[in-house]
């Protein structure tokens, strides 16, 4: 730092869960402005420049429809929710950890609903993972020094996490892939082309569901089963056949998990089908893992928090004895139900994100929103209240999709409280009452 400008070498990124810690940025003091970022892609560039985009932060807290001050927003809040019943608490993907925790005790002292994007996004995968069957797994960092062969399935980085595959994966150099690129096989596995499809060895476009089929033919080729079923994708067995051949003979391997397998209506059956194959692959003594693609950039820490509170990963209801039952006890089930009579939403934009109905019912209710951005969301709370941006106006701690806790960094100064500043204000209003 030289009295005007401050450089920042580490910074970490938090736009995606791939939370990349080596953004340099330099910060002209006096201005209190960004002056330049390197290291990160557009995605996490427009993030960072968020600060400046006025037009799109919430400015002022807002009480049905008027500005006000924060104290009147909080006040207004901790009344909704002595006011009701058993509230939902929900969103927190975009929230640091210590964000998580306060917003984890408001809905244990209020006997309320607290659900994460996990519970629409990676449900099935963890409903497989609780039935205790072995699971592979492994941190970016293992992947990076070791993995020959990298599955995508269901997922296109390119767009999602646009530096997985330069930092974790396919492009950088590690212990065993000492040639980084050259020393390593893609395989793509998705129902369109993808940007993946020029640097895969193989990409095979699957029908919608086809997953699991795939998957099991996979693992019975990886088993030594001869087979002679013609698939109905672009793919035939003979292809399927060589590629078990070279998942057979990798020293290490990784499988890509995206939404693209755990949304569509065979999900479960898919995702069941593909541990079995990583599981098939270990017992012929290859070491393969299998990786879910996160997407918010702390949604990881928020299933951590929850897990070492209560056990369960999403969806807990603390109404209840039994606090969590996927169907009864999730965000979508408790609008549907109309057992929650209020919300309060922490970085999340569930009109935009929600199944019509669901958001419809949501809509009923009294919403305390916590954002600092402008969202489609907005129009319907009754209290929306503007927070500092954390890991660009505030400091906290976010997971990384492997699991790594890292610090992320206050690099501008600004007018806004943080969410974790305004969830514990309401936090002691409620205690208070
Ligand atoms: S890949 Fe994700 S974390 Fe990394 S710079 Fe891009 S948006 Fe940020």
């Amino acid at each position: 730092m030289n009295g005007k400008e401050k450089i920042i070498e580490t910074a970490v990124c938090p736009f995606c869960a791939c939370l990349c810690d080596d953004v340099v940025i330099s910060v002209d003091v006096e201005r209190n402005r960004i002056k330049e970022i390197r290291n990160a892609c557009t995605f996490g560039v427009e993030k960072f420049l968020s600060v400046e985009k006025a037009e799109q932060r919430l400015k002022k807290p807002v009480v049905d429809g008027k500005e006000t001050d924060y104290d009147d927003a909080i006040e207004k809040a901790v009344d909704i929710l002595n006011a009701a019943n058993k509230p939902l608490i929900y969103g927190l993907g975009n929230s640091g950890y210590n964000a998580q925790r306060v917003a984890l005790e408001i809905a244990k002292l209020k006997k309320g609903v607290y659900d994460i994007t996990e519970s629409i996004c990676h449900n099935l995968l963890y409903l497989e993972l609780m039935k205790k069957g072995p699971f592979y797994f492994a941190l970016l960092d293992e992947i990076r020094d070791n993995a020959q062969v990298v599955i995508y399935w269901g997922a296109n980085p390119v767009v999602s996490h646009p530096r997985h595959l330069s930092r974790y994966s396919v492009y950088p150099v590690g212990r065993y892939a000492m040639r980084g690129v050259m020393d390593r096989e893609l395989i793509t596995i998705d129902v369109a082309d993808s940007e993946l499809k020029k640097i895969s060895r193989w990409f095979l476009r699957v029908n919608p569901g086809e997953d699991a089929e795939i998957a099991d033919i996979l693992r019975r080729l990886v088993k030594g089963e001869s087979l002679r079923e013609q698939l109905t994708g672009e793919m035939d067995i003979d292809t399927l056949r060589k590629m078990a051949d070279r998942l057979k003979k990798a020293f290490y391997g990784v499988i890509f998990v995206g939404l693209g397998v755990l949304s569509n209506k065979n999900g479960s059956k898919s995702i069941e089908a593909i541990l079995a194959l990583v599981d098939a692959l270990n017992k012929e003594g290859v070491k393969f893992v299998l990786f879910p693609m996160k997407g918010h950039y702390n949604v990881l820490g928020a299933v951590n928090l929850l897990l070492r509170e209560t056990g369960y990963p999403f969806g807990v209801d603390f109404s209840r004895d039994t606090i969590f039952e996927p169907g009864k006890t999730t965000v979508l089930d408790v609008i549907a139900r109309g057992e929650v009579d209020a919300a309060l939403i922490i970085g999340a934009d569930p009109f935009s994100s929600f199944p019509m109905t669901t958001a419809r019912k949501l809509r009923d209710l009294p919403i305390i929103l916590i954002d600092p951005f402008e969202t489609p969301t907005t129009q319907f709370a009754s209290v929306a209240i503007p927070t500092a941006i954390t890991g660009v106006e505030t400091e906290d701690i976010a997971y990384r999709m492997d699991g790594l806790p890292l610090k992320l960094e206050k690099i501008v100064d600004c007018k806004y409280p943080s969410d974790r500043d305004i969830l514990e204000q309401i936090l002691k209003g409620v205690k208070k009452s």
